[in-house]
């Protein structure tokens, strides 16, 4: 039994110390030990990171708090546990699953994500929006990566937990993941005023390439001169998860040192769909670029992309 606990913080945090002790004790661990050994991740990150383990079962976690019923409302409230329609009794959201519990920039528990141990559906189980998550405001890593680094010289940006996870296991501490398909406007500011250099790297597929673009849109805005915006673009297939794993640190950061620029992005992109050899062709590009400079504040790197599409 768990001791009286009413704050969802509280709550959170508890829970997440519930989940590393199942990792440690539950009789039916092996399985996700088996897990945690085949993605390659060492005792130091699982601790590092806090991930845990949520054993199979319909109340693990709120039978630790039958007697606790203010308790039990508050986990409900922060998604832990689903009630079920009608008034009857609820039950764990998270079963059988690798847990990543997702902490804010106070290093306070708000979330959770957990992996399906294997091949299962859904992959990834999220904590839904509860009062202390909002989820397009918090990237996962964050918390962990300043209290490496209080001043990232730099950051990337990627789309996974594991990907976060394994970038720092293997030397590469500044990756965090923003919590869902793609990179909000929240998230992107927050990016940006924490570090001078925000490099976008998501996994080498269409979906992945698709919120490169939506990123790069998203931070328009917010690019102030000084700061700088970059892209990495990923053999098909890999992910940061995977990749850094073949190729180790050093070549990983080759590719980091090595992203591509805004300026460099926006043009190729925009050049592939306007023909310059024809007049109808610069007028095209024209068209299509002037909506998108004209979003970045007066400064200089507006100044000379407008210059760029002036000579081009
Ligand atoms: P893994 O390497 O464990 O297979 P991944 O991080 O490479 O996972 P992707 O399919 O690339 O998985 O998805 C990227 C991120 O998108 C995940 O880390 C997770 O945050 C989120 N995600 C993926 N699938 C789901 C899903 N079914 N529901 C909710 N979120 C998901
Ligand atoms: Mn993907
Ligand atoms: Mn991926
Ligand atoms: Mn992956």
């Amino acid at each position: 039994q768990a001791p009286k606990l009413t704050s969802h913080y509280e709550l959170m945090d508890w829970a997440a110390k519930f989940f590393q002790l199942q990792l440690r004790k539950h009789p039916s661990r092996q399985a996700v030990i088996d897990y945690i050994k085949q993605r390659g991740l060492d005792g130091d990150t699982v601790k590092r990171f806090g991930i845990g383990f949520a054993p199979d079962g319909w109340d693990n976690l709120q039978s630790q708090h039958k007697h606790n019923p203010s308790g039990l409302a508050t986990l409900t409230e922060c998604g832990m546990l689903i009630a079920k329609e009608g008034g009857g009794r609820s039950y764990d959201r998270f079963r059988d699953r690798l847990m990543f519990p997702i902490r804010d920039r106070r290093g306070r528990v708000v979330a959770f994500g957990g992996r399906v141990l294997g091949d299962g559906t859904p992959k990834y189980l999220n904590s839904p929006e509860t009062p202390i998550f909002h989820k397009g405001r918090e990237l996962y890593g964050l918390y962990e990566l300043k209290q490496h680094q209080r001043n990232p010289q730099r950051i990337l940006v990627v789309e996974g937990y594991m990907d976060v996870v394994a970038l720092a296991q293997h030397g590469i501490p500044y990756a965090v993941a923003s919590l869902g398909t793609s990179t909000t406007s929240d998230q992107m500011q927050l990016l940006l005023r924490t570090s001078s250099q925000i490099i976008c790297c998501y996994d080498g597929d269409n979906a992945g390439r698709e919120a490169a673009w939506r990123a790069m849109e998203t931070a328009l805005p917010h690019l102030r001169d000084g700061v700088q915006l970059k892209f990495m673009f990923l053999p098909d297939g890999e992910d940061p998860d995977s990749l850094v794993r073949q190729q180790g640190q050093q070549a990983f950061e080759a590719l980091v040192d090595d992203a591509t620029p805004l300026s460099d992005y926006l043009f190729t992109t925009m050049l592939k769909q306007a023909d310059l050899s024809s007049q109808e062709g610069k007028s095209k590009l024209a068209t299509n670029m002037v909506p998108l400079l004209n979003q970045i504040p007066e400064g200089l790197l507006k100044e000379s992309l407008f210059s760029q599409l002036e000579r081009s």
